[in-house]
């Protein structure tokens, strides 16, 4: 049971971020306005910075990380990556198991990675004010945290009904400085509207979304910032595939099969990436997203142009979506609850060469426990999906006696998420479904542009 955690060292932090992009069989498909036309980066410049708006243009390669980014970096990159034996064990598999670790991050889970960046490129443009929204708090944590290294003031808006069941992510936030209010709120015009309508509305992700765009449109000291989805925040998390490639190098190992949890897409983009032009290249590399079956953005939703949001204040990415109008049921794993993916990570699936998986959430729960009581992390809930994933191939390999290399990325931990653990321990959780007619419904809403 030796070598069991793979560890760098600091100078192992990469010194650059890697650009999909750059070695995609097709360009990406451009984001495109309320007319149909291109968004130019001058259309988005009212609330993000050049250094951001760069990135998410850019076909580069290689892309420098600044050196302040690696030094607060070094706080907790490398992460390890471990070889979990005792799951092996548990599992009487002949497979091999590895897992990249992101819950050391101070916030807990991999959104660090790109919250640290994007605060950067704020800072140096001027900008000393943040607006956000967060559904789970993981996003908002992790934001809250950068906000704090850089002196930069953070205004998460936090979905209400997290914000009521979730005190602890928000007292995080608190303790970091940020200020964290509940959406709906009376301080938008979009948050105003909604509350005339319905006063007890518990918020929507796509509310407060609505709610942090505005309020940094219409102020020219403020900015927004997202944690998934955009090309510049799978860019920065690129770190954890670059980071485990020189892992398992070390190992003298290199994966048949790659699991990473999906709700914007972008652990599944960061570890993922640094792997494709392998497989482009005709490596013999599976590399599968794992979403909830209650949320099943790209295993049952339409490749199409939508919004982002539900208000509609976006520009237009071609993706997988379930319609921006999807109301996921509450799942647990509230970091996996969105209407759409990755525009990257879409396209990538749409030509085959990412694949992706659902499962269930009591299946995911499962696992998520079977791992804490062999490996002794408790993993985040989203995680759990790869987990459950990563689980059931080790299992298929021992009907098979193959001898496969598994890899995923443990996205967070699950310190936070008690009250799931206690509901799937007592026997409370149910496994959620998505009607087939109310994704037909919601399909129905797509903006009409033709691909
Ligand atoms: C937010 C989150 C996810 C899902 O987001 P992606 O952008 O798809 O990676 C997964 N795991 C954890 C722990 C998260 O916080």
């Amino acid at each position: 049971m030796s070598n069991l955690k793979i560890l760098l060292d600091e100078s192992d932090i990469p010194t650059h971020w890697y650009n999909v992009v750059a070695d995609m069989p097709n360009p990406p498909a451009p984001y495109l306005g309320p007319n149909g036309q291109p968004v130019t980066p001058e259309m988005m410049s009212a609330i993000f910075p050049p250094g951001v708006l760069e990135q998410e243009m850019s076909a580069e390669r290689w892309i420098p990380i600044p050196e302040k980014v690696r030094e607060i970096y070094r706080l907790w990159r490398p992460s390890p990556l471990y070889r979990a034996l005792p799951l092996e064990q548990m599992l009487d598999t002949p497979a091999k198991i590895y897992f990249k670790y992101e819950g050391v991050s101070p916030a807990g889970s991999h959104k660090s990675n790109s919250a640290v960046a994007q605060v950067y490129y704020n800072k140096i443009a001027g900008i000393n004010r943040i607006t956000t929204e967060t559904g789970a708090g993981q996003w908002g944590s992790a934001l809250s945290l950068a906000g704090n290294m850089f002196g930069v003031t953070i205004r998460v808006y936090m979905v209400k009904v997290s914000y009521d069941q979730k005190p602890m992510r928000r007292t995080m936030m608190q303790t970091w400085g940020a200020e964290v209010l509940a959406s709906p709120s009376n301080l938008t015009e979009a948050g105003r509207q909604i509350l005339a309508q319905h006063p007890d509305s518990q918020g929507s992700l796509g509310i407060a979304i609505a709610e942090a765009v505005e309020e940094a449109a219409s102020r020219k000291d403020t900015n927004y910032t997202l944690g998934s989805v955009l090309n510049h925040v799978l860019l920065h998390q690129t770190v954890i595939g670059l980071e485990t490639r020189k892992q398992l190098e070390k190992a003298g190992d290199y994966p048949d099969v790659i699991f990473a949890p999906c709700g914007g897409g972008s652990n599944v983009g960061g570890m993922m990436f640094p792997f494709l032009a392998d497989k482009a290249a005709g490596k013999n590399i599976r590399l599968v997203a794992v979403e909830p079956t209650s949320c099943p953005t790209l295993t049952r939703g339409k490749y199409a142009y939508d919004y982002g949001d539900s208000a509609g204040l976006t520009p237009l990415m071609l993706m997988y979506t379930l319609g921006h109008n999807f109301m996921p049921p509450g799942i647990h794993a509230g970091g996996l609850r969105y209407h759409g993916d990755s525009p990257l990570v879409s396209q990538l699936c749409q030509e085959g060469l990412i694949e992706a998986v659902a499962v269930p959430q009591v299946a995911t729960f499962e696992a998520g426990v079977l791992f804490a009581r062999a490996m002794g992390i408790i993993p985040a809930p989203e995680s759990s999906h790869a987990i459950r994933a990563a689980i059931d191939e080790a299992l298929r390999c021992k009907q098979t006696g193959e001898t496969k290399t598994i890899l995923f990325t443990l996205s967070g931990h699950g310190h936070f998420d008690m009250s799931a653990y206690e509901k799937y321990l007592s026997g409370e959780l149910q496994d959620l479904n998505y009607p087939e007619a109310d994704l037909q419904d919601s399909l129905q809403h797509l903006p009409n542009i033709s691909i």
